[in-house]
């Protein structure tokens, strides 16, 4: 018998470490349900209710191939190699398959379930399948991983040209097994449900991905360079969620891109091929997540920014995580990731600026608040995200380079519309006001919004200030806006 573990792999198509359990004989699936490590990490309850949904739909598709899906409960990720050894155990499992997971405590848990499955005779296999590469097989000349994601991505071009990853099968259905499927809890304790309207916006299962991923392939990747940075536009594909779940695969997102570009990485559709790059950054993250495992320890890329005076301020930290801040755009994009779960791109790097540059606020602060609410919430790419934008990371933006929230919303909402979708209050102020009602002055302001928290340029000069102060200066890195 074989077993499959499902983590972040929650499909049946082009999975790797699922077709291979599945070509080695009978094969039964395994989900371990793990909330206390969850807590943890900060996973939002959005979601963990996706993954629930997702595992619901998983388990339908694996049974049409007679594979049934189990569920166990290892509240800790310390459980679980008693927890699959048990399982074993009982199922007279040969070997145990995995899709290779990234990050201290992932790897970790790996380590110790091969260690115990090993001691008692029971093989472990692991795949790579999550990423286009295994992280540590990009790296430069001189063995060391990339800190430039221009040189990174070089080298992934180089690669893909040579040999392109191609899509896995999916297995053909076996005989069925007298062990039957576990019915998938509807919500886990300490994780709460979420709207019905949040639910709507991310429906589950492959197919829903699929659709998303084609939709996007067929009629937006051309216009992807020219509209991505609009919140009020669809112009992203919105599977971040489905990535990171693993309800599609890197791989079926590089080949719907490159049948949208006619097979060409560098070169072609200006969209397809910043598409592709996102895809790479990505990647980028997760080798950076490996490499230099501090991040994933809470630490900065940059030691140097550790020694930063980040200010202790509760009740601003408060406005920002409440979508009170007097700033519009900043508030809007607050009330999107409270509402859905998700924030346009553009938008997290406007408000993670802000928190961490004119509130001076520490961007771990940020990095959580972001976990706790992002159905998409990847350690990788948001911890990215977060030391890009705080200019504490690897390549990120230069500390001096400060984003003015008042000049990115008149350059990419300049009508407005994204703030009155969210902030419905200001629905009535023309196009130059909507941005900054505080111009309006006192009688004029808007009755139920409030005054802007803080000073944009002041607290601009603060920032600067902090920065050059630190014990060695930070150099000036590239950018990914
Ligand atoms: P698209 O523009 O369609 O991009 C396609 C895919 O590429 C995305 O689904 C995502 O998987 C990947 N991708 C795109 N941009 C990036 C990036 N900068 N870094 C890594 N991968 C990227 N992304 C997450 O998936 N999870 C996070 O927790 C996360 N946190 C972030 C926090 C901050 C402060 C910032 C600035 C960015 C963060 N991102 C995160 C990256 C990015 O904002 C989202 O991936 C993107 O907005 C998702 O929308 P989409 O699927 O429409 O993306």
């Amino acid at each position: 018998m074989h077993l499959i573990w499902l983590r972040n792999d929650l499909r049946v198509h082009d999975n790797t470490a699922l077709s291979a359990a599945a070509a080695s004989g009978p094969t039964v699936a395994v989900y371990l349900l793990s909330p206390q490590q969850w807590l943890e990490h900060d996973d939002a309850p959005c979601k963990v209710d996706f993954w629930l949904r997702n595992l619901s739909e998983l388990s339908r598709a694996l049974g049409e191939l007679n594979i049934p899906l189990l569920i166990r409960q290892a509240s800790h990720w310390d459980d679980a190699p008693t927890v699959l050894l048990d399982l074993c155990q009982q199922l007279k499992v040969d070997a145990l398959h995995v899709n290779e997971d990234y990050g201290v405590n992932e790897s970790r848990r790996d380590a110790a379930v091969a260690e115990t499955l090993n001691a008692k005779g029971i093989q472990f296999h692991r795949y790579l399948d999550q990423l286009l590469f295994k992280p540590g097989s990009v790296l430069t000349k001189s063995g060391t991983y990339f800190q430039v994601f221009s040189q990174f991505r070089k080298v992934c071009y180089d690669r893909l040209r040579v040999s392109l990853p191609g899509l896995v099968a999916t297995p053909a259905p076996q005989l069925p097994l007298t062990v039957s499927s576990d019915l998938i809890p509807a919500t886990i304790e300490g994780f709460e449900t979420p709207s019905d309207g949040l639910r709507q916006y991310w429906p589950a299962g492959e197919a829903q991905a699929r659709r998303r991923l084609d939709a996007f392939a067929d009629a937006r990747i051309d216009d992807y360079k020219n509209e991505r940075d609009f919140p009020a536009k669809p112009g992203t594909s919105q599977l971040s969620a489905y990535l990171a779940a693993g309800v599609i695969s890197p791989r079926q997102c590089l080949h719907a891109a490159l049948q949208a570009n006619q097979g060409e990485f560098e070169s072609g559709k200006i969209g397809a091929v910043t598409w592709i790059n996102e895809l790479l950054w990505r990647e980028f993250y997760k080798h950076v997540l490996v490499g230099y495992p501090r991040v994933s320890r809470h630490r900065a890329f940059r030691p140097e920014t550790e020694a930063l005076a980040w200010r202790n301020a509760p009740q601003e930290l408060l406005a920002w995580q409440e979508a009170r801040t007097g700033v519009p755009i900043i508030d809007a994009a607050m009330r999107q990731l409270l509402d859905t779960g998700w924030m346009h791109n553009r938008l997290r790097m406007v408000v993670a600026m802000f928190l961490t540059k004119n509130l001076l606020i520490d961007w771990r602060e940020g990095e959580r608040f972001f976990m706790r609410h992002l159905i998409d919430g990847d350690l990788a790419a948001n911890n990215g995200g977060w030391q890009w934008s705080s200019s504490t990371g690897t390549d990120s933006a230069p500390y001096f380079r400060i984003f003015n929230p008042l000049s990115q919303s008149q350059k990419f909402d300049a009508d407005g519309a994204f703030i009155k979708h969210w902030l419905p209050e200001l629905a009535g102020l023309n196009q130059k006001d909507v941005h900054n009602p505080a111009n309006l002055g006192g009688l004029f302001g808007v009755a139920d919004y409030p005054s802007p928290i803080v000073n944009l340029s002041t607290s601009r000069q603060r920032a600067l200030a902090a920065f050059k102060n630190l014990p060695a200066r930070l150099d000036a890195g590239g950018c990914h806006e």
